[in-house]
């Protein structure tokens, strides 16, 4: 055999389209894929992510071979163990990887002898979103959208040439850019339309990695939901387009007890681990679009997903990295409370829905990350990285890229306003507007103080008059912080608002 170069993948990195795969063969490359120890026990995992992951890269290092390849893979203590036994053992002339997807694995292989490739796995590289934002005082993720959607030419008027599609003149197809009103429904009374995510059936592989995981892995078991082959996840992927896809606007930030997905594509751990591409996904879109299949809001709400935030907090993580991690704004010292731990249980409806949730598929939809589990943790002062850390261990899709804008950023307002306006803090009556989780719940939101009062009410008015002097300058919570100042129980509220911190800290609110 020939072979001289290895081709390192690492495990958000299994797609032989990918960078330094892309023109890899297997007469003159081996690849190696490494297990590294210190990873999964770094964090107290969530059995399916945990199970996704490895077993994703146990496949593909079996679809490598089936194609030709030798590959090396390997468990370790740690990646950079693991780069140094296959070198001492192989000798290859020169290894080559793709950027990874995180500041420190970028530091990392920078700091051994790898020569990285450019990466393709999002659909705007980081230096040319660093270009994009080059010179502007305030980066709009509706003004990077608009851009990429230029740029890409996707739900754009046909005609156009697509090198012409960046300039100023190309315009949205329909001529508007944006379905977000039509795309806020609040959820149906009656009826369950969304169709179940496809499964797949587990075999010895997955049993087989079931039982390598640390014993303090939580969560139920797999039962099939989440593909670890880019074979089953394009499958998901046209069910997802055939089937849902129709559905994905109206109800987009809805929450309902009998459903956990609605009409959400639960597609981002393929994106996310490259079992799927962004743009094959977005093509899909835009071809079911083209063919009549899928309405304008529906299509523009999901490509805006993809192509617009999923994008966008992929750049901001570069660009604000590394001291974006840190970033505190309101001072927040709490520990990740109790009943997000599975240590607790509580009365309170909609956390408890989303846990059992979470418990189940290691997923929530978008709305409950931000408006239950993420306002919750806001309104209680949970500190920012150990939400971001306890989010990134529990989520089927967690990556620290993903998380840090998600979590720092959008939904702890910890970055002090680098990503969104104003916090999102909500009390009860947001959460029942959007949701029936209220109807079934032992608090009543209208209420802000006593036993029976909202949790999230009552620390909704704590939270405004505690960062009363930060907030009010803000034009865009201004008027509520104001409003708090007006509230004639607002000393109540704020003792009662101790008391149920007290009960969330300890387990028994
Ligand atoms: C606090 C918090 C934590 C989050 N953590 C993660 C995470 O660990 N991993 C993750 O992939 N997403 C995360 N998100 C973003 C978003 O909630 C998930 O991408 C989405 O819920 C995944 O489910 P879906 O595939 O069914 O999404 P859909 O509703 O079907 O949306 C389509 C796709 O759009 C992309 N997308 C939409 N919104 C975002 C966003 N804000 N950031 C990045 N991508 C987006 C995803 O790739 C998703 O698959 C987080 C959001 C918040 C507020
Ligand atoms: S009343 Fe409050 S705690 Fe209960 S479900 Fe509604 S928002 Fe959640």
């Amino acid at each position: 055999m020939t072979t001289t170069t290895t081709v390192w993948v690492l495990g958000d990195q299994l797609n032989r389209a990918l960078g330094a795969l892309r023109d890899a063969d297997p007469s003159t490359h081996r690849v190696l894929l490494v297990e590294s120890a210190a990873k999964l026990a770094s964090r107290r995992w969530h059995v399916q992510r945990a199970h996704f992951v490895i077993t994703a890269m146990r496949r593909f290092a079996g679809e490598l071979r089936d194609a030709g390849y030798e590959v090396d893979h390997r468990r370790a203590p740690t990646l950079r163990d693991g780069w140094r036994a296959h070198v001492e053992e192989f000798s290859p002339v020169e290894v080559v990887a793709t950027e990874p997807a995180s500041w420190d694995g970028l530091a990392l292989l920078r700091s051994l002898d790898v020569t990285l490739v450019r990466s393709n796995q999002f659909l705007c590289h980081y230096e040319d979103f660093a270009g994009w934002a080059d010179g502007r005082t305030n980066l709009k993720m509706e003004d990077f959208y608009r851009w990429q959607r230029r740029r890409l030419g996707y739900l754009m008027e046909p005609g156009i040439e697509p090198d012409d599609r960046s300039g100023s003149d190309a315009q949205p197809v329909t001529g508007r850019w944006n379905y977000d009103d039509e795309n806020r429904q609040r959820p149906p009374k009656t009826g369950n339309p969304w169709p179940s995510p496809q499964t797949s059936r587990l075999d010895d592989l997955d049993r087989e990695v079931l039982a390598d995981l640390p014993d303090d892995c939580w969560g139920a078991e797999p039962d099939g939901t989440w593909a670890t082959t880019r074979r089953a996840a394009l499958a998901r992927l046209r069910n997802f387009v055939d089937d849902v896809l129709p559905m994905f606007g109206p109800h987009e930030d809805a929450m309902v007890e009998r459903s956990w997905h609605l009409a959400h594509s639960v597609l981002s751990p393929y994106m996310n681990i490259g079992l799927l591409l962004p743009g094959e996904v977005c093509d899909a879109v835009q071809q079911a679009y083209d063919e009549g299949h899928v309405d304008i809001a529906s299509a523009e709400g999901f490509i805006r997903q993809v192509i617009g935030w999923r994008e966008y907090v992929w750049g901001v993580y570069w660009l604000w990295m590394p001291d974006y991690r840190s970033r505190n704004a309101l001072a927040a010292d709490r520990p990740v409370p109790p009943v997000f731990r599975g240590e607790a249980a509580t009365d309170m409806n909609c956390v408890h829905h989303c846990m059992s949730t979470l418990h189940d598929h290691a997923y929530n939809h978008h709305i409950q990350r931000l408006m239950v589990l993420g306002n919750l943790a806001m309104l209680h002062g949970v500190d920012p990285w150990a939400m971001t850390d306890w989010m990134w261990s529990s989520f089927v899709d967690g990556a620290e890229w993903v998380m840090l804008p998600n979590v720092i950023g959008m939904s702890q307002w910890a970055d002090g306003g680098m990503m969104a306006t104003k916090p999102y803090a909500a009390g009860g009556n947001y959460i029942d507007t959007m949701s029936d989780y209220c109807a079934g719940c032992r608090y009543d939101r209208k209420q802000r103080v006593g036993e029976d009062a909202c949790p999230f009410t009552t620390l909704y008015w704590d939270f405004l008059a505690r960062h009363h002097d930060r907030l009010v300058g803000n034009p865009r919570v201004a008027r509520q912080v104001r409003a708090s100042e007006r509230l004639s129980d607002l000393p109540a509220v704020r003792e009662r608002a101790v008391e149920v911190r007290a009960m969330l800290g300890d387990g028994t609110l």
